[in-house]
C-alpha cells in the first residue's frame, strides 16, 4: 500500500512503515498518513507500507524488533521510529527534519536532485535483489561444499576399497603363479591351501562387491533424501560442546563421563548439526542402558589420512551377538528392554545420518560387560 501527497518524483520525504496483522494497524496506518498531510503539500511525502510477515528480509536488515515501525529513507540518513506512540515520535522529530526537508525542496525546485534519491519501490525492489543474490550465494557455497564433500569421501572409499582389493589379488596371484611354468613354485601347493586362498580371494571380492552396493543405496537411497549439509568441521570442538550440554543426564544416574579427544585431530567434513545429533543419541542411549554408577566414554580416533572414529563405549547391559545387526533395524528393540522409554528408531537414524556422510557405523558388544559405538567420518582436505 502506498499513500502519496504528490508524484513520487517531487517527494521529499519517502518512509517505510512496518506493520504486523493486528486489528489495530489500519489505525496505526491512518494516524501516521494524518499526520505527515497535516505538514502541508510543501513537503510531499511517499509513504509505503509493509506488513512484516511478508517481508522478513527487510524486517532483519533494518532490525525491527517492534512493531509498528517507521523508517526514513530519504533524506538520508536512514532513521528509524517504532512503537504505538508514531505520531508523536514524528512531532518530535520535526524539528530535525524540517530543515533537511526544506533542503530537499530547495534542491527539487533547482532541478539539481540528488542522484542517489532512492524511490521506495526501487529500494524494496533492491532489497529484494539483495536477498536473492545472498540466497544464491548460499546455494553456490553449499554447492561447493556438496562438491568437495564428495571429493573427501571418494578418496576415503577409495582407500577402503584398497585393502580387500589388494587381498584378493594377492590370494589370486599366489594360486595363479601355480600354473606359470617360470614362476614354479619349487612345491605345488596343497589342495587345502589352494582352498583356503580361493575362500579367502572370494570373501573379500564379495567385501568388495557389498561396499560397492552400499555406496549405490547410499547415493540413490533414502539417506541421500536426508539432505544433510556438510562443512568443514571441528569435530573436537563439537564433542566438548554436546558433553558440556549433556552432563546432567550421567549426573542423574551417578555415571562416569571421559572423554578421549587428540588435540591433534583433523578437522572433518561433515554437517554439525546431524553429528551433534548421532553423537547425542549415542551417549543417551548408553546411559539408558547402563546402571547407575556405570562408566560411558566418548573418544574420538585419527585412524587413516582419510577418516576419523567417533567411539561410546558404556559397560552396561551389552547385547547379544545375534543381535547387534538388528538393533539398526528400524523399530526394532531388544525384548529386554520394552519398559525402557523409545521407539526404536534412534540408531536406525544414526546409521541413515551417517551412511549419508558415506560413512559406517558398527557396534562391539558383549553381554553384561559393554557396548562400544563407533562411526567414521571422512577427513577434511583443502
Ligand atoms: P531406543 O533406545 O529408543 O529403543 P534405539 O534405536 O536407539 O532405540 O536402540 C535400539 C535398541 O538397541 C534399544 O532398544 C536397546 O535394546 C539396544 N541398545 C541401544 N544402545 C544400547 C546400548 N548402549 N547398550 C545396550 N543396548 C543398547
Amino acid at each position: 500500500m502506498t499513500f502519496e501527497n504528490t508524484a513520487p518524483s517531487e517527494t521529499v520525504l519517502q518512509l517505510l512503515m512496518f506493520v504486523d496483522q493486528s486489528a489495530t494497524a489500519a489505525e496505526q496506518i491512518q494516524q501516521v498518513k494524518s499526520y505527515l498531510e497535516t505538514l502541508g503539500p510543501e513537503y510531499p511525502f511517499e509513504l509505503r507500507v509493509l506488513e512484516v510477515s511478508q517481508h522478513p528480509e527487510l524486517v532483519e536488515y533494518f532490525k525491527l524488533v517492534v512493531t509498528p515501525a517507521l523508517v526514513r529513507i530519504y533524506p538520508e540518513p536512514l532513521q528509524v521510529l517504532a512503537g504505538t506512540d508514531l505520531v508523536s515520535q514524528l512531532r518530535d522529530c520535526w524539528l530535525h527534519w524540517q530543515p533537511m526537508l526544506l533542503d530537499a525542496v530547495q534542491r527539487n525546485r533547482s532541478d539539481v536532485r540528488s542522484a542517489s534519491q532512492p524511490s521506495l519501490a526501487h529500494f524494496v525492489q533492491l532489497m529484494q535483489l539483495s536477498d536473492e543474490l545472498f540466497r544464491l550465494k548460499q546455494e553456490n557455497e553449499a554447492l561447493r561444499n556438496q562438491l568437495h564433500f564428495k571429493d573427501c569421501t571418494i578418496d576415503m572409499l577409495a582407500h577402503d576399497l584398497r585393502n580387500p582389493l589388494t587381498a584378493a589379488t594377492i590370494a589370486l596371484e599366489t594360486l595363479d603363479n601355480q600354473w606359470d611354468p617360470k614362476q614354479q613354485p619349487e612345491t605345488p601347493l596343497k589342495p587345502k591351501i589352494q582352498q583356503r586362498l580361493t575362500h579367502h580371494a572370494r570373501t573379500h571380492i564379495q567385501m568388495i562387491e557389498r561396499m560397492i552396493t552400499h555406496l549405490l543405496e547410499t547415493s540413490r537411497g533414502k539417506s541421500a533424501e536426508l539432505q544433510i549439509c556438510p562443512k568443514r568441521l571441528d569435530l573436537a570442538s563439537l564433542c566438548q560442546d554436546v558433553v558440556a550440554n549433556i552432563q546432567g543426564w550421567f549426573k542423574a544416574k551417578s555415571q562416569h563421563l571421559q572423554t578421549d579427544i587428540p588435540p591433534d585431530l583433523p578437522e572433518v567434513h561433515a554437517d554439525a548439526d546431524r553429528i551433534r545429533q548421532v553423537i547425542m543419541n549415542l551417549l543417551e542411549n548408553a546411559s539408558k542402558y547402563t546402571p547407575g554408577g556405570g562408566k560411558i566414554q566418548l573418544s574420538v580416533l585419527h585412524r587413516t589420512t582419510q577418516k576419523v572414529q567417533i567411539s561410546v563405549c558404556d559397560n552396561g547391559l551389552g547385547i547379544p551377538e545375534e543381535q547387534q545387526v538388528l538393533i539398526f533395524d528400524n523399530q526394532f528393540r531388544l525384548s529386554r528392554d520394552q519398559s525402557q522409554e523409545g521407539y526404536g528408531i534412534g540408531l536406525a537414524l544414526c546409521q541413515q545420518l551417517v551412511q549419508a556422510h558415506y560413512g559406517r557405523i558398527w557396534v562391539d558388544s558383549t553381554p553384561n560387560q559393554g557396548s562400544c559405538f563407533h562411526f567414521t567420518l571422512p577427513v577434511y582436505r583443502s
